[in-house]
C-alpha cells in the first residue's frame, strides 16, 4: 500500500517489493489509492496494481483478508485517503517502509530513515540485509532504480551521499537499462502537457525576487483547456527554481473544493515546516506539500502575505548558498 498520488518511488517501491514477495512464494496484492499518470505505468508488475478509487469493494476484501499489511513511501496515516479508515478496522500486523521525517507511529514495525534518497533505497537496504544481494533480480532493480531516479530528480537533489550511487552500481549490475528508465519517465509526456508548461511559464509564472520566491497557479478553466490528465503538472513546481535568486517555489492546483499544493526549496529552507504551519501539509525539508480549502485568489493572496515574514530566512539562505 502506498500514498495517494502515487509517485515515481511510491511505485517504485511497491512494485519492487511485490516482485521480492513473489519470489519467496507469498501472495500479493499492491494498492494504490488513486491511479497514476502514465509515464510510471511500465513497470514489471503494473499490471497487478489495484486502484482503489476504481475498485473500491474489492480493495477493501482484499485488505480484510491480508496476514500482513507493508505501507511503502509516506509517514501520516490520512495519505491513503479513503483507505484509511479500513486500515485502523483491520488487526492483523503491519510494517512501514519510508524516508519522510516524523513518522506517525501508526505501524507495528517501522523501518524509517531520512538518511536515503527513497523509500526504494531504503528497501534495497532491507531486501538485501534479509536475503542478500543474489535474491534481488533484473525486475526489482528496475522497479527500485526508477524510486531513486525520479525521487532525486535524476539524482538532482536528496542524492548527497554516497550510499545512494552504492545501491544504484548495484542495481545497474542487475542488468538495468538505466537511459532507458529515464527515456521512459522523462521523454513520455502528451503534447497537452508540453503545451501546459509552456503556458504556466509565459502567462502563470509570478517572482517575486524581493522574497526569494515564485509560483506557478492552474485554474479549473485551464486545466480544461489543456486536457489536463493526472500527474501532468507533475515536475512543474520545480521550473520556479531554476531562477537565480529563487529559493522557494510552490505550485497551486484548482481541484473540486480545495487546491491542490506543492511546494520546493534549495538548500536550509523548510518547505515542510511551511506547509504543515499553513497549508495543512508537511514533506521533506525541500520537497512538501499541503492544500488549501479556500478559493484559488485566496490561497494566493494568502501565499503572497506569507511571504514577508519567511524575508529573513529565504534571503538569508540565499546569500549563503549564492557563493
Ligand atoms: P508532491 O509535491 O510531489 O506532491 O509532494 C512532495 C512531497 O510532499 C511528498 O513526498 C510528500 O512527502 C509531501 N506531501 C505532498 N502533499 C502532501 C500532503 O497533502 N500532506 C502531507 N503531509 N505531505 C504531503
Ligand atoms: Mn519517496
Amino acid at each position: 500500500m502506498t500514498h495517494y498520488n502515487p509517485d515515481g518511488d511510491a511505485i517504485g517501491s511497491s512494485l519492487g517489493l511485490y516482485h521480492f514477495l513473489v519470489a519467496w512464494g507469498h501472495q500479493v496484492d499492491v494498492v494504490v489509492p488513486n491511479s497514476y499518470p502514465g509515464f510510471l505505468q511500465w513497470m514489471p508488475g503494473n499490471d497487478r496494481v489495484l486502484v482503489a478509487s476504481e475498485q473500491h469493494q474489492e480493495v477493501v476484501e482484499r485488505i480484510h483478508q491480508a496476514e500482513l499489511i507493508i505501507f511503502l513511501d509516506f509517514n501520516v496515516m490520512d495519505r491513503v485517503q479513503q483507505l484509511e479508515e479500513t486500515f485502523r478496522q483491520v488487526g492483523v500486523p503491519k510494517i512501514l517502509i519510508d524516508h519522510h521525517p516524523n513518522p506517525e507511529p501508526f505501524a507495528d514495525i517501522m523501518v524509517s530513515s531520512t538518511q536515503v534518497s527513497s523509500t526504494s533505497e531504503l528497501l534495497y537496504e532491507l531486501l538485501v540485509g534479509l536475503k542478500g544481494e543474489d535474491a534481488i533480480d533484473r525486475n526489482m532493480a528496475e522497479c527500485l532504480y526508477a524510486g531513486i531516479m525520479t525521487d532525486t530528480g535524476s539524482f538532482s537533489y536528496n542524492s548527497s551521499l554516497p550510499d545512494t550511487y552504492y545501491v544504484v552500481s548495484r542495481l545497474i549490475e542487475k542488468g538495468i537499462d538505466k537511459d532507458r528508465i529515464y527515456w521512459r519517465v522523462y521523454d513520455n509526456y502528451s503534447v497537452d502537457r508540453m503545451r501546459l508548461l509552456g503556458y504556466c511559464l509565459n502567462t502563470k509564472l509570478r517572482v517575486f525576487p524581493e522574497y526569494g520566491a515564485a509560483y506557478i497557479s492552474i485554474n479549473r478553466r485551464e486545466l480544461k483547456e489543456f486536457n489536463y490528465r493526472s500527474g501532468d503538472s507533475e515536475g512543474f513546481v520545480n521550473y520556479p527554481l531554476s531562477i537565480g535568486g529563487v529559493m522557494f517555489s510552490a505550485i497551486f492546483i484548482e481541484q473540486e473544493g480545495y487546491v491542490k499544493i506543492s511546494f520546493r526549496s534549495k538548500g536550509d529552507f523548510y518547505a515542510n515546516r511551511f506547509a504543515s504551519a499553513h497549508f495543512n501539509g508537511g514533506g521533506h525539508k525541500n520537497a512538501a506539500g499541503g492544500y488549501s480549502e479556500l478559493s484559488l485568489e485566496e490561497t494566493l493572496e494568502k501565499f503572497e502575505s506569507l511571504l514577508p515574514q519567511y524575508k529573513g530566512q529565504l534571503l538569508e539562505n540565499h546569500l549563503y548558498h549564492a557563493d
